[in-house]
């Protein structure tokens, strides 16, 4: 297990690193000449998962992803959480379009005064 990091030779299943394409990364550590399948626990649910080599290298080749940056999460997790930003995402929207209420103006007026009193009774 250990021969290969003295050899300098990839392990089985490697994917090679392109350190050209990892320039973005401004580290004073070394960068990876290759990435190895990386078993992980999912930090929410506790499933046990695997960030591919193939994935890593996407993440910090194509997507320009941060050295120290890992995967910490399972699939299904990543997928749920992505679902609640945009359902979040599409409430916000919908909020910010619906239509005013008509006596806005003056609740807003009411809020502006009944604040500016509670500062005048502090002072
Ligand atoms: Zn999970």
């Amino acid at each position: 297990m250990i021969f290969w990091l003295y050899l300098g030779a990839a392990p089985l299943g490697a994917v090679a690193a392109d350190h050209h394409a990892l320039s973005h990364i401004n580290t004073y550590g070394l960068l990876p000449d290759y990435y190895v399948d990386r078993p992980f626990i999912c930090r929410d649910c506790g499933a046990a998962e695997t960030w591919t080599a193939a994935q890593q290298k996407w993440w910090y080749e194509i997507a320009k992803g941060h050295i120290d940056a890992v995967a910490v999460r399972c699939r299904r997790c990543r997928q749920r959480i992505r679902q609640q930003k945009l359902a979040q995402k599409q409430h916000m929207a919908a909020m910010a379009a619906r239509p005013r209420h008509p006596n806005e103006a003056f609740f807003r007026r009411r809020m502006r005064l009944s604040s500016k009193s509670s500062v005048d009774a502090r002072s």
